[in-house]
């Protein structure tokens, strides 16, 4: 079996090239080939000598993902979803905006976190990806869009891990995939446009912390651990309080001076007005001095086993203005690409349903009934 260069930060890719004999800068020009320039085959490679090239044609390969689908939408959103193989998809989302272009990327085809309120939650999981398929996303996003947008420059400026999956469950794949869109001679993408968005998978955080610290975004959702316990799983093990320890120590290490919490706003479950003050208590006041931190409060796409509804807008605005008038900075998230299910998760979730874990949540939620507050639960 040959290797998928894809699988490769430089440094990996230097070592390989060692195997062959061949110095490091060779691993460099390698790699600026590939990610730079969107080469799929060395014939591509002019400045390599054509000895190497024939060595490598025996030994290597540069592969992506299959594309089973492309989606446009009016504003400009493109979402892809890629084949991984054995009936599983994963999906890559382009969110063009005027003074950036994000992509959200992939860690997992399907999600063992199993969050009540998403749909790649409700598929269970069926496996990490590899480095190389977690690259592949961007690498393939990356060259058509220069081709698409008729281009030389670069389009993706900022990388958001918010696609199927919990990265940091994915973590020894994740690493040198952010290593490979933070290199100059890869993506050259800065570590603040970068953000790996977790559960809160709290050992994890603390080595992402020293490993490679990229801007974190924390999937949040819930004021109080007996509400988030039903929404968020994870959080049994790993509590608001711990989470939130974790929070001020990663900070030590960010690219940015604050945490971005997630909040899917859920009506009448977590978008009432003792919620927003919860919140407030509790980011203000968590260890004393409170946690550094933005809100993000995101529409939830609502999918039939979930039994939640999204929040009016009028109850979103009131939210942001109660975190906003106690001076955190709330955004509220843009709905895009509405006309084809661009949200996280939204169109694998048709491709296959591969565990029980509708049935374990459905347990769940009768063990653990949402607290007084919330109503609307099916
Ligand atoms: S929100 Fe993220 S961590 Fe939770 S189930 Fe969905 S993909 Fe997994």
């Amino acid at each position: 079996m040959t290797a998928n260069l894809l699988d490769f930060d430089l440094e990996g890719l230097a070592a390989f090239c060692e195997t062959l004999g061949e110095k490091r800068f060779r691993a460099t020009q390698l790699y600026r080939w590939i990610h730079q320039r969107g080469a799929r085959n060395f014939d591509q490679m002019s400045d390599l000598a054509k000895s190497l090239r024939a060595k490598l044609q025996g030994v290597a390969r540069i592969e992506g993902l299959p594309v089973i689908s492309q989606h446009e939408s009016a504003d400009g959103t493109i979402k892809w979803l890629f084949d991984v193989g054995q009936g599983n998809a994963v999906e890559a989302v382009f969110i063009p905006e005027d003074d950036r272009g994000t992509l959200c990327v992939s860690s997992q085809a399907g999600c063992a976190v199993g969050c009540r309120f998403c749909s790649t939650g409700h598929q269970g999981f069926a496996r990490n990806l590899s480095t190389g398929e977690i690259v592949a996303q961007l690498w393939f996003a990356e060259h058509f869009l220069r081709q698409h947008l008729q281009t030389q420059e670069r389009v993706i400026s900022n990388v958001v891990m918010m696609g199927m999956g919990e990265p940091l469950q994915n973590y020894a794949a994740l690493v040198p995939a952010l290593r490979t869109m933070l290199d100059d001679h890869g993506y050259g993408l800065s570590r603040r446009r970068v953000t790996v968005s977790t559960s809160g998978v709290v050992p994890m955080m603390d080595r992402l912390g020293q490993d490679c610290p990229v801007a974190l975004a924390v999937s949040l959702h819930a004021p109080t651990d007996a509400l988030r316990d039903s929404l968020v799983p994870i959080n049994r093990k790993y509590p608001l309080a711990e989470l939130l320890d974790a929070c001020k120590r990663y900070l030590v290490h960010a690219p940015r001076d604050f945490i971005t919490f997630e909040y899917c706003m859920l009506d009448g479950v977590n978008d009432q007005a003792e919620h927003a003050q919860a919140l407030i208590d509790l980011v203000r006041r968590h260890g004393g001095q409170g946690v550094a931190c933005k809100f993000n409060l995101i529409p939830f796409n609502p999918f039939p086993q979930s039994g939640l509804r999204r929040s009016p807008q009028p109850q979103v605005l009131a939210f942001a203005k109660l975190l906003s008038d106690a001076g955190i900075v709330t955004t509220v998230r843009k709905t895009r690409g509405d006309d084809i299910d661009a949200a996280c998760g939204q169109l694998a979730g048709d491709v296959r349903d591969r565990t029980q874990v509708v049935v374990r949540i459905a347990r769940q939620r009768n063990l653990n009934p949402m607290p007084a507050t919330a109503t609307g639960q099916a």
